[in-house]
């Protein structure tokens, strides 16, 4: 089989690990090529997303020992999603085929020649998707369950308990790229590819060594990410907000105007309560009219493609 294939590996700081996960790796391309299912030209990439540790070096002398490893390596540290489109985005001229899985084995590798067969079978993404979250602690597990249920009801297309552990075919990394926003959230994007797709199953581990780069200050800030990057959800919200204050507003203008006709007020504290509650709610609509061009705006400069082909008859 002529199938070029390169698994990318993004890696930041993954010196106790990388030794240990390189070596699976390649075991399993050898047994794939063994098989057939992907040519002698497949590789591993790792990506070195600026580690402070001796990564790159690790990485520089598994590529002197064996041709199927190569890598590159980030000046400084731009990030898990920005190292996946740039193992994407150097592969993507020579390979049929890529996947993307984290360096601490906590996917499963084997199911990589699920992917591929599915690959073979016409699909140009297949996805990873968790069998189970066992491996996870129960926090986790429960703000992952939270995090899906808020996307979905703001109408982000995404496929529930996976993450970036996928196979692109050619045409679907080529898609990929063709979005050229800077804020990354590649597994709310890769819906949006479209394409034959499949998922394959797979019981997610613990990390093989080494520590999670992801701790809940940067599990938050990815979380608020991926909602601001994908729906103006929050505008429509601060405009909800808004109309509900100034109905509250008037109701209570409408209930002094009647006190004061039967003379049963204190001067001047009802008529300054009352413009609080108006003002206040009028603010709030004001604010959310230019959220809404704000947002016109934001979709606007991402300029993400207006469609995409599959088949054109006249390419046959
Ligand atoms: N990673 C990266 N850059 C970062 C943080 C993480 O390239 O700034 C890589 C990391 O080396 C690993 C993958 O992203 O291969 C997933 O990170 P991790 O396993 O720490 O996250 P978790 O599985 O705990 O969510
Ligand atoms: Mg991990």
């Amino acid at each position: 089989m002529d199938t070029m294939l390169t698994i990318v590996v993004p890696c930041y700081n993954e010196e106790e690990v990388l030794p240990i996960s390189s070596k699976e790796l390649l075991i399993f391309l050898l047994k794939m090529i063994e098989a057939e299912k992907i040519s002698n030209e497949s590789q591993i990439m790792f990506v070195d997303d600026g580690s402070k540790d001796n990564t790159w070096e690790i990485i520089e002398q598994l590529s002197n020992e064996d041709k199927h490893y190569t890598g590159i390596k980030f000046s400084r540290n731009f990030g898990h999603q920005n190292a996946l489109v740039a193992g994407l985005t150097s592969a993507e001229p020579y390979s049929d085929a890529i996947v993307t899985i984290d360096a601490d084995l906590q996917d499963d590798i084997n199911s990589i020649e699920q992917m591929i067969d599915a690959y073979h079978d016409g699909n140009d993404v297949v996805y990873g998707v968790r069998g189970n979250r066992d491996s996870d602690t129960a926090f986790k597990r429960k703000t992952a369950e939270g995090f899906y249920s808020v996307m979905k009801k703001l109408g982000i297309n995404m496929v529930p308990n996976h993450a970036d552990f996928r196979l692109l075919s050619k045409r679907a990394t080529q898609t990929l790229l063709e979005f050229k926003e800077e804020n990354l959230f590649l597994r709310g994007m890769v819906p949006l590819v479209g394409y034959p797709s499949a998922k394959v199953f797979y019981a997610r581990k613990e990390r093989a060594a080494g520590e999670s780069k992801y701790p809940l200050k940067k599990m938050l800030s990815f979380a608020f990410e991926g909602i601001t990057s994908f729906s103006i959800a929050p505008i429509k919200f601060i405009r909800n907000l808004g109309i509900f204050i100034l109905i509250i507003g008037i109701i209570y203008m409408a209930y002094i105007f009647g006190r004061n006709i039967s003379g049963n007020t204190i001067s001047g504290w009802s008529s300054i309560v009352g413009s609080i509650w108006l003002l206040g709610g009028i603010q709030m609509i004001s604010l959310s009219i230019v959220g809404e061009y704000i947002g016109k705006i934001y979709t606007e400069v991402k300029r993400r493609p207006r469609f995409i082909i599959e088949k054109n008859i006249r390419d046959k």
